[in-house]
C-alpha cells in the first residue's frame, strides 16, 4: 500500500497528545496515516499500561511507523522535580510540564496499603486553581491553566513507573482527582482522562474507583450525572451556613447552598452512590454551632462526612482545630444519624497540603 503522508487527526491539540487519546482514536490515527489500526492498540498498551515516556520504548513497532507516528502524536513526559517521602508511607511529588509550570500529585499511605494492594493518587486538574479558598496554598498562586487529559493521566503514568522501579507489580488502583485545580472548571479534559484511565488495555481502573472532588461547580455535579453517575463525587462543604461558607469558598458566592445540595440529591438519586462531603475543620470552624448546622443541611441525605483537621498554612494563618472539638463536632452529625469519618493526619512531616510543595518550590 502507497503510505501517505502524515495526517493530523481532528481532535483538538490536547487529544494529539498520546496520553490523551483513547485507544480507538489511535487506531482510526494509524488508518488515516496508512497504518494498520492494531499499531494504535499497540501504542495504547505501551503508553498507558506500560507508561514508556519515549517512542523508542516501543520495541514491537518499527521504527519507520515510530517516525510516522511522532509527527502527528506527541508524547511528553512529565519531569520528576521533586519528591517528597512522609514517615506514615505518604509520597508526594512536584511534576515539571513541557512549558515551565509545574504541578502535585500524591500517593497516599503507600507503605500501609501495600499489604492491601490498594493505591489512592491524588492528581491536580489545573496548574493553579482560581477559585481562592480561604485555607488553601494552591489559591493563593491564582491561576495559570487549564491540564491537558494527558497531563492528568501522565500523573498516574510517572508515578506507576516510579514505583515500578522498587516495587514491580505496583498499580493504582483508585483516582481522586482533588489535588491542585477545580475538576469541574476542566470538564473535558477530567473525563477524558477517566475514560482512558478507565480502558482495560490501559490502567484499568474502574470507574467507581475515581472520585471528582469539587469546590461546588453545579454545572458540573449536573452534567457528571447525566455523562458518567460511575464516578464518585466528593464535595468541599467546609461550611455548614452560605454567611461562613463564602469567605471559606468563594464559589459559594455564585452557586450557594441550597442550590448544591438540590444538585448533590439530583445527582444520588440517578447514580444511587453516596456523595462525599469534605469539611475542612479550622481553629474557628470546629464549633457546635457549625456542627448542627451541617447537619442540619445533610439529614436524610445519601451521604458521608469527611471531617478534615486542616494541615496549617503558615501564608493563611489558619490553624488545626484541637483533637476535642474535631471529636465533638464528629459526635453531633453521628448523633444526627449521618455517617462521620475522620480523615487521618498524613504527610505532616511534609508540605501535605495541596499546593505547599509548588510554592516553596518556586521560592
Ligand atoms: S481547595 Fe481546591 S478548589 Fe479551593 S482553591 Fe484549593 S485547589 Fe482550588
Amino acid at each position: 500500500m502507497e503510505r501517505q503522508e502524515p495526517l493530523g487527526c481532528d481532535h483538538t491539540m490536547e487529544q494529539q497528545e498520546a496520553r490523551g487519546c483513547k485507544e480507538e482514536e489511535l487506531g482510526k490515527m494509524c488508518l488515516a496515516n496508512g497504518l494498520a489500526r492494531f499499531r494504535g492498540s499497540q501504542v495504547f498498551r505501551w503508553v498507558q499500561e506500560r507508561a514508556v515516556r519515549s517512542w523508542a520504548e516501543m520495541t514491537n513497532i518499527k521504527e519507520a511507523d515510530r517516525k510516522l507516528l511522532s509527527a502527528v502524536l506527541t508524547l511528553r513526559p512529565l519531569e520528576l522535580l521533586r519528591e517528597q517521602r512522609s514517615r506514615d508511607g505518604t509520597r508526594k511529588y512536584l511534576f515539571g510540564l513541557a512549558d515551565g509550570e509545574s504541578i502535585e500529585c500524591v500517593l497516599m499511605d503507600y507503605e500501609r496499603r501495600r499489604a492491601r494492594d490498594r493505591h489512592t493518587v491524588c492528581v491536580s486538574t489545573q496548574v493553579g486553581c482560581p477559585v481562592g479558598c480561604a485555607f488553601c496554598a494552591t489559591g493563593l498562586g491564582g491561576f495559570r491553566r487549564n491540564l491537558t487529559a494527558g497531563e492528568i493521566t501522565g500523573q498516574v503514568l510517572e508515578l506507576t513507573r516510579n514505583l515500578r522501579r522498587e516495587d514491580e507489580g505496583f498499580q493504582v488502583t483508585n483516582v481522586v482527582f482533588m489535588g491542585m485545580g477545580e475538576p469541574f472548571l476542566n470538564y473535558g479534559a477530567v473525563l477524558r482522562a477517566i475514560e482512558v484511565l478507565n480502558s482495560p488495555q490501559g490502567q484499568n481502573i474502574g470507574m467507581r474507583r475515581m472520585t471528582i472532588s469539587t469546590s461546588g461547580v453545579v454545572p458540573g455535579i449536573r452534567r457528571l450525572a447525566r455523562d458518567n453517575a460511575q464516578v464518585g463525587l466528593a464535595v468541599s462543604l467546609h461550611a455548614g451556613t452560605d454567611a461562613v461558607r463564602d469567605v471559606l469558598v468563594p464559589m459559594n458566592r455564585r452557586y450557594p447552598l441550597a442550590e448544591l445540595l438540590g444538585a448533590c440529591r439530583e445527582y444520588g438519586e440517578i447514580s444511587g452512590r453516596r456523595i462525599t462531603f469534605e469539611v475542612a475543620l479550622t481553629e474557628k470552624t470546629a464549633n457546635e454551632q457549625e456542627a448542627s448546622a451541617v447537619a442540619k443541611l445533610l439529614r436524610g441525605m445519601l451521604a458521608h462526612v469527611n471531617l478534615i483537621p486542616v494541615n496549617p498554612v503558615a501564608e493563611t494563618g489558619i490553624k488545626r482545630p484541637a483533637e476535642k472539638r474535631v471529636a465533638e463536632f464528629a459526635g453531633i452529625l453521628a448523633e444526627a444519624g449521618i455517617p462521620v469519618s475522620v480523615r487521618e493526619e498524613r504527610g505532616t512531616d511534609i508540605e501535605a497540603a495541596c499546593g505547599q510543595l509548588r510554592r516553596r518550590y518556586g521560592e
